[in-house]
């Protein structure tokens, strides 16, 4: 851990207090590349009604749309909580190198947001999930997938 990691988190965390000024949620999240700032973003949710408008998917569309790429390898997110399953994965997408964060999951959950139901979903088999599961015409869908697989133009991500 750096002196520039614990600026970095608490710049942060300073977005998440002024978010919850603004009447929204208490998250924030920076990205760095190279020791320096990058990207700083919010919590979106109720301000857009998009509910994947979480700090670090946000966060990740400003980096990204700076770097004119998809791919931030190289790059390291702040976030002032433990990232919910959603943004997990959009870290791996986009193939952040390094993930700080300060509050956790539990901190969340004590104060409403139930991430950790949704990473035990996870780990349930489709049928025992709260939210059903039906899958259906895969061999109709399976032609974009060929078509994907011959096609010339792709660009691979
Ligand atoms: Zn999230």
């Amino acid at each position: 851990m750096s002196d520039n990691d614990f600026l970095f988190m608490r710049r942060a965390i300073e977005i998440s207090l002024e978010n919850v000024k603004k009447g929204r949620g208490p998250f924030g999240a920076v990205i760095t590349r190279k020791g320096k700032i990058l990207a700083e973003s919010c919590n979106l949710v109720t301000e857009l009604n998009d509910p994947t408008a979480h700090a670090e998917i946000n966060v990740i569309r400003v980096a990204a749309q700076r770097l004119k790429t998809f791919d931030l390898s190289g790059c390291v997110i702040y976030s002032s909580c433990e990232p919910c399953p959603m943004c997990l994965g959009a870290i791996y997408w986009a193939r952040i190198d390094k993930v700080f964060f300060a509050n956790t999951t539990a901190d969340a959950k004590s104060i409403g947001f139930a991430d950790s139901r949704i990473y035990e979903e996870i780990s349930r088999p489709l049928q025992e999930r709260h939210i059903e599961f039906r899958q259906l015409l895969r061999e109709e869908a399976l032609g974009a997938f060929k078509a994907w697989e011959e096609s010339e133009n792709r660009v691979e991500y």
